[in-house]
């Protein structure tokens, strides 16, 4: 099955049924015949960085496609009117039965993902979060294995998506600029 990207998606008009339903430029279909207008917007998904009293980063080994067998963060799409931090509470509870604390904004990329013969483009919004109990855990939806890495030891190579690789590097960036240096007084 081929995948289609957005302007590809329709070409009959959803409203008068005309075979003149076009891309007419970025995110927006136009018809020739009615006048119907439609936007095709990125997708808001929202994924977290978890880490541990020991400043390692939570990983899950993908167990669907895209991305099959592949590391990525806790995560997924955002549902209509649920705020980014609702959805990603929601899926950590779905992926790996624990219940976040408190999440801090990190960075947002674009990325695409390929769903059933349809390319999606998203936005990814990335949290760091704080999980006080993982107790219970265990994986779950969409998650074959769950991984602990230090920021140093991510093998950026394995990850899933690119967006998802950006923002590894830059939480692993700002870890080791944050780090006191060997012999700096901590007072
Ligand atoms: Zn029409």
């Amino acid at each position: 099955m081929s995948t289609l990207i957005a302007e590809q998606l329709f070409s009959f008009c959803p409203r008068c049924g005309a075979h003149a339903f076009g891309w007419r430029y970025q995110r927006l279909f136009v018809c020739a015949s009615c006048d119907f207008h439609y936007y095709v917007n990125a997708g808001a998904a929202g994924g977290v960085i978890i880490v541990d009293d020991r400043g390692r980063i939570l990983l899950t080994r993908r167990s669907i496609d895209p991305s099959k067998g592949r590391l990525d963060l806790p995560g997924g799409f955002v549902e209509f009117g649920e705020t980014a931090e609702d959805a990603i509470r929601r899926e950590v509870r779905e992926e790996l039965n624990i219940t976040l604390g408190d999440l801090d904004y990190l960075c947002s990329f674009p990325n695409r993902y390929a769903h059933k013969g349809v390319l999606y483009d998203t936005l990814d919004l990335i949290f760091v979060g704080r999980v006080h109990n993982l107790e219970g855990m265990r994986t779950m939806d969409e998650v074959e294995e769950i991984v602990f890495v230090a920021p140093t030891d991510v093998n950026f190579c394995e990850l899933a998506f690119p967006s998802i690789r950006k923002a590894l590097e830059l939480y692993t960036a700002r870890a080791a600029g944050n780090k006191p240096r060997a012999g700096a007084s901590t007072s």
